[in-house]
């Protein structure tokens, strides 16, 4: 069996990190793990955890490090991501939520970080257009900016770490995955 690929990626929202992680998953055999979804799920089956973390979510608002910390800490330790490796997807968002994964990981180390990028422009035309009834113009707007303030220093952070490769987002979804594809292939 081949060795785990084990990624990082990033992207705002409305950036298409999902539909790509589709592929990437394909391609590579990883785990797609998307804290997104993770609490999308709590939320939906009413747990303890999505009951706390509906409201925040909502209002576009981060869930705090120390739940999120602990959920991505249970889900790195199934088999899976051992024996496949993963796609991480909204996770790290928090330079704090960087330090854990380190932590977290000990010497699985990561592959690589890859930044899909979008620009602001583009993903907020596409998210107001998307219309989703989770998807406030608030809520985005909040996103957007914390993705701003609190991700953008995770992405150096990522850097300054000589794991951070920017691919270019806008395209056709066939040209990204090559990209992506392409970036990925160079750092495993
Ligand atoms: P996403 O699908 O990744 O955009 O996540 C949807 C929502 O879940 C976010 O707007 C946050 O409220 C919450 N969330 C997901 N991942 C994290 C994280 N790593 N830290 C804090 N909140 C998160």
């Amino acid at each position: 069996m081949s060795n785990p690929i084990r990624l990082v990626i990033f992207g705002r929202q409305g950036a298409g990190k999902g539909t790509q992680c589709v592929r990437l998953v394909e391609r590579f055999g990883v785990a797609h793990i998307s804290t997104g979804d993770m609490l999308r799920a709590a939320v939906t089956a009413e747990t303890e955890l999505g009951l706390k973390a509906k409201a925040v979510m909502d209002a576009g608002n981060l869930v705090g490090d120390d739940i999120m910390n602990g959920i991505v800490r249970e889900r790195l330790d199934e088999d899976d991501a051992n024996t496949t490796g993963f796609v991480l997807d909204g996770f790290p968002r928090t330079i704090a939520q960087a330090e854990a994964l380190t932590q977290i990981l000990g010497t699985r180390a990561l592959h690589g970080a890859v930044n899909l990028d979008v620009p602001l422009e583009e993903v907020t035309a596409r998210m107001m257009a998307r219309g989703r009834a989770d998807d406030t113009p608030d809520a985005i707007t909040r996103r957007l900016e914390l993705y701003e303030s609190e991700t953008r220093p995770v992405l150096e952070w990522f850097a300054a770490r000589d794991l951070l490769v920017t691919v270019d987002g806008l395209g056709t979804e066939a040209e990204i995955t090559e990209r992506l594809f392409a970036a990925i292939a160079a750092r495993v």
